[in-house]
């Protein structure tokens, strides 16, 4: 067989989190199997889907970097299919049609609460052999078989049972003639070959439904995978207000696409112990029936971890396009100035964005300093080894870290004194205060003659 999986979200919202993990599972799943991935737009609800919602939901996907078959499917386009079907249905006897109004099914559901029985709908048209041209409105409904039950293997739930008894004759299509959402998932999944279908939890109720529909069309229903909810580390569902309803205000923010990929691929399941993969080695390492069938959770603290781990394995060239779009008129400075300061930092930030704040001294010189760190390390003495330095620096003849550094440290020696008390002015010169990397590193990537012009405008401006 085959493998064929699909993503079929509806175009009503951007690309959430949970949603992008069932879409990274499916896309997995496929890749692993030598299978095709397809994405569905279900965009048939016209009153709430957009097409801003739609290409952001595709830009997200193409952010990931997960390929899938074109052209997007649009359920829309296959109106015509969904009604021949239901047609089909009808014509084999399978469906009918039923004209029992709202007011009927709502007495109906009020006497049945209050007999204590579950509301559910009592089949009074089943055997009526309403015809389409009754002039009253109908909707269709299938016939579900009134004994026995459905069961099947799920891929992460195991054995799944629903007995028939406890299903509605399900409504296939409206009284305006549009088809439900389980008519069009299904057939669209038939049109599509789809082989699995791998979906959250949530969806689970559904499926005994959508297997009768497979069954009345006499068609092998695909095999399924419902995978837990994603929720929050202290348990509630993501919701779209926790900020992360959006996949792209996550890569706005400068988290690397394979980081996040790699870590919505790594939650909930044991097999893979968090490890840094890039996108190939994912799929590999991915086992689907491994997955745990209690809620996952995400933790934006571990996609930090991943985040840092890709961006320290990433080629400082390739991090320079976002990293620009943090930093002020970034055309002053050229690519290597940007690489070497990405390479200084990649270790010692959760996101790029993280890392344009913490080294944004390289692009902008202080203009103030930090009060408590000069109150700390700004005296007389300070400002005479300040200028001392200035000198040395001057003249020195290469100017590289290693040269730097053992003139810094010649500094030190003769003056007896502790390190700190040449680099804390040195670093309040050139950042403004008293964080900033390996004192010769940052000299070094700055210039000699930036270096200089702020440490001279610091030793005139510290002193007052
Ligand atoms: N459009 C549905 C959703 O977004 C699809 C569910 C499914 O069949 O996978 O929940």
């Amino acid at each position: 067989m085959s493998v064929v999986t699909r993503f079929p979200p509806s175009p009503t919202g951007h690309l959430h989190l949970g949603g992008a993990r069932t879409a990274i599972i499916n896309w997995m799943y496929a890749k692993q199997n030598g299978g095709n991935f397809i994405v569905r737009m279900e965009d048939t609800d016209k009153g709430r889907s957009s097409p801003e919602f739609e290409s952001s939901i595709l830009n997200s996907l193409n952010w990931f970097g997960l390929d899938f078959e074109k052209p997007v499917i649009r359920q829309s386009d296959s109106a015509v299919n969904h009604r021949k079907i239901i047609s089909q249905l009808l014509d084999s006897g399978k469906a009918y049609r039923c004209t029992c109004s709202l007011e009927r099914l709502e007495q109906l559901r009020a006497e049945q609460r209050s007999a204590g029985l579950k509301p559910r709908y009592d089949r009074r048209c089943r055997d009526r052999e309403i015809s389409a041209s009754t002039g009253t409105p109908f909707v269709v409904r299938l016939k579900i078989p009134e004994s026995g039950s459905i069961k099947f293997g799920d891929l992460v739930q195991g054995s799944v049972e629903y007995q028939n008894a406890e299903l509605d004759d399900l409504i296939i299509a409206r009284s305006d003639g549009s088809p439900t959402y389980h008519l069009s998932s299904v057939v669209d999944d038939i049109e599509a070959g789809v082989s699995h279908v791998i979906r959250g939890d949530d969806h689970l109720n559904n499926t005994p439904r959508q297997i009768h529909i497979f069954d009345a069309l006499n068609i092998k229903a695909p095999v399924y995978g419902h995978i837990p909810l994603l929720h929050s580390v202290d348990g509630k569902k993501l919701s779209k207000r926790s900020g992360l309803g959006n996949i792209l205000s996550l890569a706005e923010e400068g988290v690397l696409p394979n980081a996040l990929l790699n870590y919505l691929a790594n939650i909930g399941w044991s097999g893979d112990n968090g490890e840094v993969h890039q996108k190939e080695k994912l799929f590999e390492k991915f086992d689907l029936s491994s997955i745990s069938k209690s809620s996952a959770r995400f933790d934006i603290n571990k996609l930090y971890w991943f985040n840092q781990q890709h961006m320290v394995t990433s080629p400082p060239s390739s991090l320079v396009k976002i990293f620009k779009t943090f930093v002020e008129e970034s055309e002053k400075f050229d690519q290597s100035f940007f690489e070497k300061v990405i390479a200084l930092y990649t270790g010692r930030a959760n996101t790029i964005k993280d890392m344009a704040e913490k080294s944004f001294f390289f692009f902008k010189k202080p203009s103030d300093y930090d009060s408590k760190a000069r109150q700390k390390f700004i005296n007389p003495q300070a400002l005479i080894i300040l200028s001392q330095a200035i000198n040395r620096l001057q003249n020195l003849d290469d100017w590289n870290r290693q040269s730097i550094d053992g003139e810094l440290k010649r500094i030190v020696a003769e003056n007896d004194i502790a390190f700190p008390m040449l680099g804390q002015p040195i670093r309040i010169a050139l950042s403004g205060g008293t964080n900033s990397p390996d004192i010769s590193q940052t000299l070094n990537i700055l210039g000699r003659i930036e270096s200089l012009d702020r440490m001279y405008f610091a030793a005139e401006n510290l002193r007052s």
